[in-house]
């Protein structure tokens, strides 16, 4: 099973930044989506903080605001507010969900640099004990399918990586990525059954 998984920050530093929204959609060893995918804006003890170290970096900011994200966390009605607990909750229990009983299949991360988005989950103690430990009675398979890796292959071939055809209308909200890497392995996947086994 995949987990195709972003998460959107304040910046590069899990000690130091701040987690604003998470979004994943889970899928079948053959990239088939079992289950709708799902975002939370990251509920925060003191969100002041927050706007603060947005608003400290301009890229950052620029990022935030082009994408809605930064008005989303301040007006929205719409969008969900979860803390990182309650989220690493829904996770789990879209992954017990999605398994149908089996139990004991990894769970695989996947998605554009993923190893940041673990990195970052990791450092948390909501999520951290999901990729260490079986604290919460399974655990992560610590092997990822990063499709920037594969894209990096790509040009080692000088060939053009595949590029979203249908989700990327609005980039760097958590779900909209997560989904758009969804697409791009499914291209991959496509290009690489041509080749004879
Ligand atoms: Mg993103």
């Amino acid at each position: 099973m995949f987990a195709f998984l972003d998460i959107e920050t304040t910046g590069l530093d899990p000690k130091t930044d701040f987690i604003l929204e998470i979004g994943w959609v889970l899928t079948d060893g053959y990239l088939n989506e079992l289950l709708p995918g799902k975002s939370s804006i990251v509920e925060q003890p003191y969100w002041p903080v927050v706007y603060d170290k947005i608003d400290s970096n301009a890229f950052v900011q620029q990022m935030h605001n082009a994408s809605g994200l930064r008005q989303d966390m301040q007006f929205s009605t719409q969008d969900r507010f979860l803390d990182l607990r309650e989220i690493r909750e829904e996770f789990m229990a879209d992954v017990m969900l999605a398994r149908r009983g089996v139990t004991g299949e990894p769970v695989h991360l996947a998605g554009y640099s993923v190893g940041f988005d673990r990195g970052f989950l990791e450092e948390t103690p909501e999520w951290g004990p999901l990729f260490k430990t079986k604290e919460f009675g399974w655990q992560m398979h610590h092997r990822l399918l990063d499709l920037s890796s594969v894209i990096m292959l790509y040009g080692t071939a000088d060939r053009p990586a595949p590029v979203a055809e249908v989700y990327n209308t609005n980039p760097h909200r958590a779900l909209n990525d997560a989904l758009d890497s969804l697409d791009v392995a499914r291209q991959m996947s496509r290009e690489i059954s041509w080749i004879p086994a």
